[in-house]
C-alpha cells in the first residue's frame, strides 16, 4: 500500500463522474455530485485568491450542512489542511481550536460566528471568515459564503471549471481532526490524504472478505441511501462515510442534528438503507414507542462504533428491523476504521468489535509497550497501517508517546482471540483496580445491560481508602420498568466474581451524559459519587 493512494483532489474529480445523481439531500435541498463539485471548484478558486496555499489551515465550524463537504474539499484539494472544529464547543473551545491550529481562514455557520466573534483576538493568524446561511449582515468582519458560491440551488449553474492545480503527495497532511476529549483536552490528529483514502480500501476489503467467506457471487454495485446523523466534524463521518459515499456514488440524507422522530420520517420517505454511527442512535430507534407507525423496512444496515455497545443490541437490530448490525473499532488517530464486524460473525460474537481490516496490523502489548503478548491475553492494543495519522498537531511530546515506529498506542485495553477477533475491554484510564484485582468496565456493563430493566449503564471507579478503588455503577432504567439497587447487585453477583459487583448503584432519570460522539463521560459520573 505504500504508494497506492492518490489525493483528495483525485477523489473529488472521480466523484464528479457520478454526474447528476443526487449526492446529498438536506431539508429538501437536493445537491448532485456535479453541483457539489462546481461549488468545491468555485470555493477553491476563491480560497486561492484569498492567499490560501498548501499547508495553510482552513477551519470549518458548522453543524451538519451541505456547505460542510464543500468547505472540506475546497481546502483539501488545494493541499491546505482542513480543520473541522466540534460544533458543540463553546466560544472558548472554538477559540482554542482556531489558535491551536493557527487557521488562516474560517468557514462557519451563524451560530458559531456569534460564539467565536468575541474571541477573535485569541486567533491572530485568522485573516478571513466566510459564513454560510447568515440571515442578515454578518458582523466580526465575516463575508457571506453565498457571495462566492450562492445558495445550494445555484451550485448547478456555477461555472464548469476544473479544480485549481495543486501538487499533493499521498503523505501530505489533509486534516486536523480533534479527538473527542473523553479523557482530557481534545488533541488534533494530523491526517494525511493517504489516511483518509484508506477507508475506501478498508471497506472494499471487508466486502471482499464477506463474499469470499460465504462463497457467494460478487453483488452488482448498488447505490445506497445513508442517513447521516452523526456530526461531520468527527472521524467516523468525515473520514469514513464521506470518503465512501464520494467514491461509490451513494446518497447522503444529512440531518442537522440527531432527532429520532425526524430520523424515522426520513427513513420512511427516502427509503434509507443505512444509518447509525454510535450505539445510542440504534437504541433510540429500537426503543421509540411510535416506531411501528413508520415503514422502516428499507433499512439494510445499522452500524456503529466509537463506544462500547451492549451485546444485546446486535440481536435486537436483526430481529426488529431485519437489518444487519455492524460494529467497528477505530479512533481519530486511526482516521476511523481499523476493525469491522457484521453478519453472522457479529451475531456469534456480539461482544467483539470484529477482525482488523486487511491493511491494519493489531498487537496486544504489555505495559512496557514493547512485549507482544500471546493471543487471548489482555493488554494494551497497538495498531499499525496506512490509516494511522502522522501525529498530533503541535504536540511533540504526546506524539512521541503515542506514535512509535509506525504503530499507535491506543490507550485501550483489549484482547484478540485465536481467530483474530478484537474485544475492547476498557480504556486503560478507566480500568478499576480494586485491591490489586482488575475490573474491566465493559464486562460488568454487559452483565447490567442483560438485565431486562436496564437501558443504559456505566461502571466507574470510586476511591477507597485501603483498596484503592471500588466499582460503582450508574444505571438508567427502560421506561415503565423497575429494579432496586439490591436486585441489580444480586444480578451481577450471580454472574461475575464478587469483587466485580458494584458497591453502589445510582439510578439516573435521564440517559447517561455523553459527548457529541456518543461516549459516556465517566469523569462526570464519578462526580455523582463524590
Ligand atoms: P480523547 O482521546 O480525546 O480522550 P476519545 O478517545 O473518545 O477522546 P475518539 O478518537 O473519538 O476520541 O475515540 C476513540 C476511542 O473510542 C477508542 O480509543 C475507544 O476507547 C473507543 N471506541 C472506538 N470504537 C469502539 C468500539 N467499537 N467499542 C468500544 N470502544 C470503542
Ligand atoms: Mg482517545
Amino acid at each position: 500500500w505504500k504508494n497506492a493512494l492518490p489525493s483528495l483532489a483525485h477523489l473529488a474529480r472521480h466523484a464528479r463522474t457520478h454526474g447528476d445523481l443526487e449526492f446529498l439531500q438536506y431539508e429538501g435541498e437536493r445537491i448532485s455530485f456535479e453541483s457539489w463539485f462546481r461549488a468545491v471548484a468555485a470555493l477553491a478558486g476563491e480560497l486561492t485568491l484569498l492567499g490560501v496555499t498548501k499547508g495553510d489551515r482552513v477551519a470549518i465550524a458548522m453543524r451538519n450542512l451541505p456547505e460542510w463537504p464543500v468547505a472540506f474539499f475546497a481546502a483539501t484539494v488545494l493541499g491546505a489542511i482542513a480543520v473541522p472544529l466540534n460544533a458543540w464547543w463553546t466560544g472558548d473551545e472554538l477559540a482554542y481550536g482556531l489558535s491551536d491550529s493557527g487557521a488562516k481562514l474560517l468557514i462557519c455557520d451563524p451560530e458559531r460566528l456569534d460564539l467565536i466573534g468575541p474571541h477573535l483576538t485569541e486567533a491572530p493568524a485568522l485573516a478571513h471568515i466566510l459564513v454560510a446561511r447568515h440571515p442578515g449582515e454578518p458582523g466580526f468582519g465575516a463575508r457571506p459564503l453565498e457571495a462566492i458560491i450562492g445558495t445550494t440551488a445555484d451550485w448547478a449553474s456555477l461555472p464548469d471549471t476544473d479544480l485549481p492545480p495543486a501538487d499533493i503527495a499521498p503523505d501530505d497532511p489533509a486534516t486536523i481532526l480533534y479527538t473527542s476529549g473523553t479523557t482530557g483536552r481534545p488533541k488534533g490528529a494530523l491526517g494525511t490524504h493517504r489516511n483518509l483514502l484508506t477507508n475506501i480500501l478498508s471497506s472494499a476489503y471487508a466486502a471482499a472478505r464477506a463474499v469470499l467467506r460465504k462463497g457467494e457471487a460478487l453483488p452488482a454495485p448498488q447505490r445506497k441511501t445513508m442517513l447521516t446523523v452523526i456530526p461531520l466534524f468527527h472521524a467516523t463521518a468525515c473520514s469514513a462515510t464521506l470518503m465512501g459515499v464520494l467514491f461509490a456514488g451513494h446518497r447522503i440524507i444529512l440531518m442537522h442534528k440527531w432527532d429520532v422522530v425526524k430520523a424515522m420520517q426520513l427513513i420512511e420517505r427516502e427509503r434509507v438503507n443505512a444509518t447509525g454511527g454510535v450505539p445510542t442512535i440504534a437504541w433510540q430507534l429500537l426503543e421509540h414507542p411510535d416506531r411501528e407507525k413508520y415503514d422502516l423496512s428499507s433499512l439494510e444496515t445499522i452500524g456503529y462504533g466509537g463506544a462500547p455497545s451492549a451485546p444485546e443490541l446486535v440481536r435486537q437490530i436483526r430481529d426488529t428491523f431485519g437489518a444487519q448490525p455492524g460494529n467497528g473499532w477505530g479512533m481519530t488517530e486511526t482516521s476511523a476504521t481499523v476493525t469491522t464486524h457484521s453478519g453472522e460473525d457479529y451475531l456469534n460474537r456480539p461482544t467483539s468489535a470484529g477482525p482488523a481490516v486487511a491493511v491494519a496490523d493489531l498487537e496486544i502489548r504489555a505495559e512496557d509497550g514493547v512485549t507482544v503478548l500471546p493471543r487471548g491475553s489482555i493488554g494494551e492494543l497497538w495498531a499499525r497501517g496506512p490509516m494511522i495519522v502522522a501525529g498530533y498537531w503541535n504536540k511533540p511530546e504526546a506524539t512521541a508517546e503515542t506514535f512509535v515506529d509506525g504503530w499507535v498506542r491506543t490507550g485501550d485495553l483489549a484482547k484478540i482471540d485465536e481467530e483474530g477477533f478484537l474485544f475492547i475491554l476498557d480504556r486503560a484510564k478507566d480500568i478499576i483496580i480494586r485491591g490489586g484485582e482488575n475490573i474491566y468496565s465493559t464486562e460488568v456493563e454487559n452483565v447490567l445491560y442483560d438485565h431486562p430493566a436496564v437501558m443504559d449503564a456505566a461502571l466507574v471507579g470510586i476511591p477507597h481508602r485501603t483498596l484503592g478503588e471500588e466499582p460503582a455503577a450508574v444505571v438508567h432504567l427502560a421506561p415503565g420498568t423497575t429494579a432496586t439497587e439490591e436486585e441489580l447487585r444480586d444480578w451481577v453477583r450471580a454472574r461475575l466474581a464478587a469483587f466485580k459487583v458494584p458497591v453502589r448503584i445510582i439510578f439516573c432519570d435521564e440517559t447517561l451524559p455523553r459527548n457529541a460522539q456518543g461516549k459516556i463521560l465517566k469523569r462526570e459520573l464519578k462526580a455523582l459519587f463524590a
